[in-house]
């Protein structure tokens, strides 16, 4: 049982918790040692639930406050939503007083990908590229672009050239979601930054003068494509839908990778191409990698990054996934919902989101895979290859009756996905034929409330599969939502 040290992070959390249950406890310091969920294996290890900076919204309409606890905001006025609180949001501006209170709900708008318009912004391109880039003969002194972090997609990275150096500044996030280089200044968006150094440069030290000038359709014709003998195939890791999956080493790289095999005669070559294209530039720590291609010759190699534990749906069914406790299962549901509204925010429908289709690595880590491949494969072998694997279980009504497919179909599907994880690996509407379950479907059923399954993860799957779609939640909603009970479950059933 836990047993109370009155110095450490959770129970300091639970104390706070007990004195003010309306303040939200935010520890300011990292555990000295890595927390751990034990279970009756004793050996899973998940990471303290991460705090994520606040998504940027900006207001709608000008709101004058009638209370103290309201906030008067001007229409366009940048803020970050602290949590909602029924049809009102507790918001704090971020530019000027950086006060806070309440706006309604309905006066604000999450701003989405609010920088691919800017010259600029080269989105996903690592620092040898961006260095490649900017001392290309076409850029002078003071090129510079933004590019996504490395190693966290939530920060941002400027480079800017030096003369015949390239220097990289980090762009950090505060914990209300502004931007800044330097602690002492921060900015409501990236372009407010930008501007500022374009003024103020000599605080950077080095003048920003013009955007990269290189092409970015340039940039994503670069070589994907990589010579097929420098892959040594392992072992075969499973048999997909479409082909058989193998561990292999890309030699040249010394990593170890996986290899998905496509027949080219299943491959549909003009989506194939704009497909990979998309993936290409696709990079969130809750997707699966894109590495490589060998799509000259037969079989078409899409070379991703290794799971070591393969699909979840598999993985749930394992011994060891028999023994996940509610927090590990939260955990796992967080991750699919914070790469999917990566995708959603790019408009990207992923159209067979399912437990078989997650794959599982080290310490419950979870990715979403195979988006965007539905629309590669051939309409007949799609169909044909999946009739007896039941996809309408897990696609909405609209979709699979009138192939209206769209973020609000993934969010049914992220339903469905949800009751496979709360139930291990349980197949949804057991016993049931695609035909019985459609016929149910539209007469209003909905899988039952899975035993053990908290009823607030259970409102979470029926919102996910109401009806009409608009009505259904985001993914951005879903993964915060998860996120919180995830940490109020981690912060309850620490050992200390
Ligand atoms: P799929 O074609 O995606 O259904 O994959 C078939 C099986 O191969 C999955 O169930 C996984 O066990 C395995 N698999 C697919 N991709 C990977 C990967 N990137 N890492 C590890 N295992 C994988």
């Amino acid at each position: 049982m836990e047993r109370c040290c009155r110095t450490c992070m959770p129970c300091l959390a639970r104390l706070w918790n007990c004195i003010w249950p309306e303040q939200h406890y935010s520890p300011r310091a990292e555990p000295e040692e890595p927390a751990e969920i034990r279970t009756v294996a004793g050996d899973l290890r998940v990471p303290e639930p991460k705090r994520r900076p606040a998504q940027l919204y900006a207001a709608l309409f000008d709101f004058e406050a009638r209370s103290e606890e309201e906030l008067t905001v001007k229409e366009g006025d940048k803020l970050s939503v602290i949590e909602k609180r029924g049809d009102y949001v507790l918001a704090k501006k971020l530019t000027g007083s950086l006060e806070s209170g309440l706006v309604p709900a309905s006066y604000v708008t999450l701003l989405k990908d609010e920088f691919a318009k800017y010259k600029w912004y080269y989105g996903n391109i690592n620092r040898q590229k961006a260095e490649k880039l900017l001392l290309a003969q076409q850029n002078k002194s003071g090129s510079f672009l933004v590019r996504i972090s490395e190693s966290n997609s939530d920060e941002y990275t400027l480079s800017v050239r030096n003369e015949s150096k390239v220097l990289h500044f980090r762009i950090q996030r505060s914990s209300i979601g502004s931007y800044y280089v330097s602690y002492k200044i921060s900015f409501a968006t990236l372009d407010e930054l930008v501007g500022y150094y374009q003024k103020n440069y000599k605080s950077l030290g080095v003048p920003l003068v013009l955007p990269c000038a290189q092409q970015r359709e340039l940039y994503d014709m670069e070589p994907w494509e990589q010579p097929r003998e420098d892959f040594t195939l392992h072992k075969k890791l499973g048999q997909g839908h479409f082909g058989e999956v193998w561990e292999a080493v890309w030699t040249t790289e010394k990593k170890r990778v996986a290899i998905k095999m496509l027949k080219q005669e299943d491959t549909r070559q003009d989506e194939f191409v704009k497909e990979v294209q998309a993936l290409k530039s696709l990079h969130h720590p809750k997707l699966i990698q894109l590495l490589a291609l060998c799509s000259r010759g037969e079989p078409v190699y899409i070379v991703t990054e290794l799971m070591t534990k393969g699909s979840l749906k598999n993985y749930l069914e394992s011994p060891e996934g028999q023994l996940l406790i509610l927090a590990h299962l939260i955990y796992m549901a967080s991750q699919v919902a914070e790469g999917m509204a990566y995708l959603e925010d790019r408009s990207i429908v992923h159209r067979d989101l399912a437990a078989r289709n997650i794959l599982v690595g080290d310490n419950l880590v979870c990715k979403v895979a195979d988006f965007g491949l539905a629309r590669i494969i051939k309409d007949s072998v799609y169909t044909a290859s999946r009739s007896t694997k039941i996809p309408v279980r897990w696609t909405a009504p609209e979709a699979a009756l009138h192939q209206r497919f769209s973020v609000k179909s993934d969010v049914w599907s992220f339903g469905v996905l949800l009751y496979e994880i709360m139930t291990k690996g349980k197949m949804p509407y057991d016993g049931k034929t695609n035909k019985e379950v459609l016929e149910l479907l539209t007469s209003g059923y909905r899988l039952p409330c899975p035993g053990r399954c908290p009823s607030d993860v259970y409102r979470i799957m029926k919102e996910c599969w109401n009806s009409e779609s608009a009505k259904r939640p985001s993914f951005h909603d879903l993964h915060s939502r998860l996120n919180q009970m995830y940490s109020s479950l981690y912060y309850n059933t620490v050992q200390v």
